[in-house]
């Protein structure tokens, strides 16, 4: 097609004039809203930024690494690995090598990567929904065909379902969350058993908000001994106060993380964000008591919103899934218009608000008992 000509000269072309493949035609990128809003409790980030000291730490860090950046960055970073590794064995009582352990810019990215490796063509990706909205397009952007089952009423997996739906699929790839997003439900082991038991390919468990679940809640750390399919993804963007950083990470057998360095992307992890992850990773012990102060007050939201007489997802994870609202965009807005941005996602008639620090929940709680008593707060009769 001819570009069309600006007055200027200057040539300019329209997206429909692009040689866009089909799939992506009349998509909208991803992205929940980035508003300018006092308070934000839409996308989990972590609500407490990294201290002073550990800020301090990390741009000396950034500095001595900026006096490297003539070289590209080592390209293996057994380094951080080692310490993810460290990391994990503190929080999980799982030790694993740093040859099971791999990063990425974000958790996002080692799953595009596992998709990368294990998808493609003429391969099935399986998953449960309601669940998190991006591995539809890790399916879509590798050309893997998606198939989603559905999660129970309570939100949680039926293992016999689920272990039929992998049967009749045959997927490459089934990717579970746990805790899954947008509900806060994590996964009993047995259901990953019975998946990873029949699953001819890779079984991803992403556990982006591991760190917040409740006690006695199981990891699938625990499992990778058993299943050397089975992959564990993880990230710093959350209970690290890390996700402008972008790094997630992996846990899983040698030979699937020898996959996904096929598939990366030259020197992909910048020697900045290394550095800025291992100064972070300095200060676990000191991050994981500010997690149990969210956990906290996540289960006091929890009760909070069931005394009003709504209905709550059980979480894990650092929000909370509430409903059921006969118009939840109107309470959406109504909260929104109070200076109070949650996300309007999940089933029709749920909100998910992040668990922010004591001031904003306070914040929160305040303008939802406003709208509570509009008309825009009607409940689901
Ligand atoms: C937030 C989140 C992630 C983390 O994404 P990053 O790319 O690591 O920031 C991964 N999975 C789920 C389900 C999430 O909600």
């Amino acid at each position: 097609m001819r570009p069309a000509s600006s007055a200027a000269g200057r040539a300019t072309t329209a997206l429909a004039d692009l040689p866009l493949r089909a799939e992506l035609r009349g998509v909208e990128p991803y992205g929940a809203p980035q508003l300018d809003v006092p308070v934000l409790l839409n996308v989990n980030e972590n609500p407490v930024p990294p201290s002073e000291q550990v800020a301090r730490e990390m741009g000396e860090a950034v500095a001595a690494a900026a006096r490297g950046l003539n070289r590209y960055p080592d390209r293996e970073f057994l380094d951080l690995r080692a310490d993810l590794a460290d990391f994990l064995a503190l929080e999980s009582g799982v030790r694993l090598p740093p040859e099971q352990v791999w990063a990425a810019n974000g958790s996002n990215e080692v799953m595009l990567q596992l998709l990368q490796a294990f998808g493609g063509h003429g391969r099935t990706a399986v998953s449960f929904a309601p669940t998190y909205s991006m591995y539809p397009e890790y399916a879509r952007d590798t050309g893997t065909r998606w198939v989603a089952g559905r999660r129970a009423e309570d939100f949680t997996v039926d293992p016999d379902a689920a272990v039929a739906l992998v049967r009749a699929e045959q997927p490459s790839v089934v990717l579970l969350a746990s805790p899954n997003n947008p509900t806060g439900t994590a996964l009993p082991a047995a259901v990953v058993e019975a998946v990873c038991d029949v699953a001819p390919g890779v079984v991803v468990v992403d556990e982006a908000y591991a760190e917040f679940r409740r006690a006695g809640v199981p990891s699938a750390l625990e499992l990778l001994e058993r299943y050397p399919r089975l992959a564990v993804s993880r990230t710093m963007s959350k209970a690290f106060s890390l996700a402008g950083a972008r790094v997630g990470y992996l846990a899983s057998s040698p030979a699937v993380v020898d996959a996904l360095r096929v598939v990366r992307l030259p020197y992909h992890l910048s020697g900045v964000t290394q550095a800025v992850a291992r100064v972070a990773l300095r200060h676990s012990a000191e991050l994981l008591r500010g997690v149990d102060a969210l956990r906290a007050e996540r289960d006091d939201l929890v009760l909070w919103l069931r005394a009003l007489g709504l209905e709550v997802a059980e979480s894990d994870a650092n929000f909370v899934l509430f409903g059921r609202l006969a118009d939840r965009h109107a309470a959406w807005q109504g909260l929104l218009d109070r200076g109070v941005l949650v996300r309007e996602t999940g089933p029709d008639g749920w909100l998910r608000v992040s668990v922010g620090t004591p001031e904003e929940t306070t914040l929160f709680k305040d303008a939802l008992l406003q709208v509570l008593d509009e008309p825009a707060g009607a409940r689901v009769a």
